[in-house]
């Protein structure tokens, strides 16, 4: 067993409101230089949606991610001979157009403008050629379905469904979109490391996170494309790529992301998880309606003794440990198998895993009333039946967060709708003991695990939200070199700004 530590997230989606407010706290803190104006760390997309980069999902325009070569696990961009081959030459790289074009705001003639009968207005200006534009798409434009036929009906995971589920997802009265923000999941089986030339993309041993060296990219942009997640980006200012850093700075004094604190939903839940990293190629290689269960598998109990014992023989720090054991994340994904990775077919084995949105349940309002009660003809309650019966098919939900196994998604919705039923027979009343009981056992539950599901996803306190582990930078160099060496050799840091070419 080779134990390692790993600061992973949990995204709620049943509590993002679209408010992008996460990812303006990430675009002023670390992408508001030139070269970065088109560069979204943080994005939050409309689903069903083609998101940004528009279609990031279809592997076969993008070839990101990883594909099994019989046995063996290779990236989906390229073998050794094709990376040389294709060195001064990636045709699957996302242009700007796939992006958008950035584009700011003539304010200065607010103030200009001569005097005149009419409102002075701010023309759009693009940030490219600085002239006058018409702005034609931006990282969210197809925020609640705005642009549907150009984007949301091109979402490549409606290609699941049949004609009819997909007109219904857009009939007026039945219209159904959730909310997904995306930053990068700090993988353990990362594309973006596997697929740079330069060994400019590494992750950092104490924690997982990923992060690009400034110093020793060489822009062959081969981490865009291997990424499948598209959260690689280039800077065309410094000739460098970019990505999220999990606000880095911020985490080794003790406060979590930006983009997590500032977050109005209050989605976001960050901690450690213990994971086997013997295991990651095996774990990243089984069949794809498996993939769930093996990343589940190799997430390891923090308070399992032999599990610690490794721990510590690896150089993980008891703080770390501890945290593992706090970790709001180990509950979401471990222990009540509610949280589920995005897109795990693409064998990167993210650590950044998503509740998935509860669906809304078809109905229809008769006399003046909302009316349910045909779903009685089911073999279930009428609340039991809402995974039934859902507007969203869980085909769709399946494609997105379990690989297209359909078991997976909705094992973990059961247990939600347990807690539904559960708390509001509590709070509310008005459902029968018999019903809730049937709910529990149908979700796999029981009452105190309800409690706990309720607690950290309605009243969740700051520290249990956000559970940062000390992370040691002095204490994980001395492993390696004396502290005071490095020091001298390497100064504090990182200290010059990157120069194209450089
Ligand atoms: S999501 Fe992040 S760690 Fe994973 S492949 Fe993309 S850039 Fe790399
Ligand atoms: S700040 Fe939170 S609630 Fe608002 S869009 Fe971002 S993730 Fe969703």
């Amino acid at each position: 067993m080779d134990v390692r530590a790993q600061v992973s997230m949990v995204f709620h989606l049943d509590k993002c409101i679209g408010c992008h407010t996460c990812s303006v706290a990430c675009k002023n803190i670390w992408t508001d230089r030139k070269g970065t104006e088109y560069m979204w760390w943080n994005n939050v997309e409309t689903k069903p949606g083609t998101g940004y980069p528009t279609l990031w999902e279809d592997q076969e325009k993008y070839k990101g991610g990883w594909t099994k070569n019989g046995e063996r696990l290779a990236l989906k961009l390229h073998g050794r001979v094709g990376g040389l081959s294709n060195l001064f030459f990636n045709p699957y790289l996302p242009t700007v157009d796939d992006y958008y074009e950035p584009w700011t705001y003539d304010y200065g003639h607010l103030f200009d403008a001569p005097a005149g009968d009419d409102q002075p207005t701010a023309r759009a200006v693009s940030m490219i050629t600085g002239k006058p534009m018409e702005i034609e798409a931006g990282p969210n434009w197809d925020d609640d379905y705005g642009g549907s036929p150009l984007y949301a009906e091109n979402d490549p995971n409606l290609d699941a469904l049949t004609e009819e589920e997909r007109e219904q997802l857009t009939e007026m009265e039945r219209v159904v979109f959730f909310y997904l923000p995306r930053i990068c999941n700090h993988c353990l089986n990362p594309g973006c490391v596997a697929a740079c030339p330069a060994g400019a993309v590494y992750k950092r041993g104490e924690d997982g996170i990923v992060l690009l060296s400034q110093e020793k990219c060489r822009a062959w942009r081969m981490c865009i494309s291997g990424c499948p997640y598209k959260k690689t980006y280039y800077n065309w200012s410094t000739g460098k790529s970019e990505k999220c850093i999990l606000c880095y700075p911020r985490l080794e004094s003790g406060q979590p992301p930006a983009c997590f604190h500032s977050c109005v939903g209050r989605i976001r839940y960050l901690g450690v998880l213990l994971y086997d990293a013997s295991r990651i190629e095996a774990t990243a290689s089984v069949p794809d309606r498996d993939l769930v269960e093996a990343q589940r598998e190799i997430i390891q109990d923090p308070r399992d003794p032999r599990v610690i014992a490794a721990a510590r023989a690896n150089g993980v720090s008891d703080a770390m440990i501890d945290a593992a054991q706090q970790s709001p994340v180990y509950r979401f994904v471990k222990q009540w198998r509610l949280a589920l990775p995005l897109h795990a077919e693409f064998r990167t084995l993210p650590m950044l895993f998503y509740v998935p949105p509860m669906l809304p349940v078809l109905a229809k309002v008769k006399d003046g009333r909302y009316d349910n009660a045909d779903a009685a003809s089911t073999s279930l309650a009428p609340l039991l039946s809402s995974l039934e019966r859902a507007r969203m098919p869980l085909r769709y939900m399946a494609k997105l967060f379990s690989a297209g196994n359909e078991e997976v998604v909705a094992a973990s919705y059961r247990k939600l709708i347990a807690v539904r039923i559960y708390m509001r027979a509590k709070t509310a009343g008005g459902i029968s003991d018999a019903e809730v009981q049937e709910a529990l056992r149908v979700g796999d539950t029981t009452p105190a695990e309800v409690e706990a599901i309720f607690q950290l996803t309605a009243r969740p306190t700051f520290e249990e939200r956000f559970v940062v582990p000390p992370l040691g930078r002095e204490s994980a160099i001395e492993a390696m070199r004396d502290p005071l060496e490095q020091k001298r050799e390497g100064g504090f840091g990182f200290r010059k700004a990157p120069v194209r070419g450089a």
